[in-house]
């Protein structure tokens, strides 16, 4: 199997050598930048499977490192922080990094994080439209979701959204009118098998809203999101 590799964004060297090295001995080739800039300039050079990111570096923060890493080509990300207040502002600015983990978080469950979402981002990447039964393109509103393409557009115009969102938003159109909790979307959309991350998920939904406008995606206040048939 192909090796795969993951670029460490950290400044913590303690901290960037215990992840390196769980990583390792997992069987992927890691790869460290201590700053934002080196992170970005390793990142082109590399080409990494996944990037794990610290928000708070020298240089240029992890934010703008997240920004300009997507810009050059999908890549998930999975964004470190310090305080789980860092995490919120983190969801309310809806940046587009894959998952967040606070400090100080288990090196178990960093890699079990890492399995799911490169699972994920193979089986989206190698056969899009994968496991999709019936028509391949879905209307919601104003919002038509080409499964086979991956491509979404609004009122006719394309609009990106990262694989991630697309994945979340593929999911609640095939479940119109279903209320899904926050560990059901987990569960199904990031193929993880603990409830932890809720915020991961309300993160994309602020995306997509974003995105796609506000009534794209209906909180259900105590129990989680839906989407309506239209
Ligand atoms: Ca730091």
């Amino acid at each position: 199997m192909q090796q795969r590799t993951v670029v460490v964004v950290e400044d913590e060297a303690s901290i960037a050598s215990a992840v390196a090295a769980r990583l390792r001995s997992e069987g992927f080739t890691v790869q460290i930048a201590a700053d934002g800039p080196a992170g970005v300039a390793l990142c082109r050079e590399v080409r990494p499977d996944l990037v794990i990111l610290d928000l708070m570096l020298p240089g240029l923060d992890g934010l703008e490192v997240c920004r300009q890493v997507q810009k050059d080509r999908p890549v998930p990300v999975l964004m470190l922080t310090a305080r789980d207040s860092e995490t919120d502002m983190l969801v309310g600015l809806a940046v587009g990094a894959d998952d967040y983990m606070t400090k100080p978080f288990s090196p178990r469950e960093l890699v079990a994080r890492v399995h799911a979402i490169l699972r994920r981002m193979e089986r989206t990447l190698v056969f899009p439209g994968a496991g999709q039964v019936g028509p391949s393109v879905t209307t919601v509103g104003d919002v038509e979701l080409d499964a086979r393409s991956r491509r979404v557009r609004r009122a006719g115009e394309e609009v990106h959204l990262t694989p991630t969102e697309f994945d979340l938003l593929s999911w609640l159109a095939a479940h119109p009118g279903a209320v899904a909790s926050r560990e059901q979307l987990l569960h199904q959309v990031w193929g993880y098998r603990d409830g932890s991350g809720a915020r991961t998920v309300d993160s994309h939904i602020r995306s997509l809203r974003r995105k796609l406008g506000t009534g794209i995606v209906r909180t259900v206040h105590g129990v989680g999101y839906a989407l309506d048939a239209t």
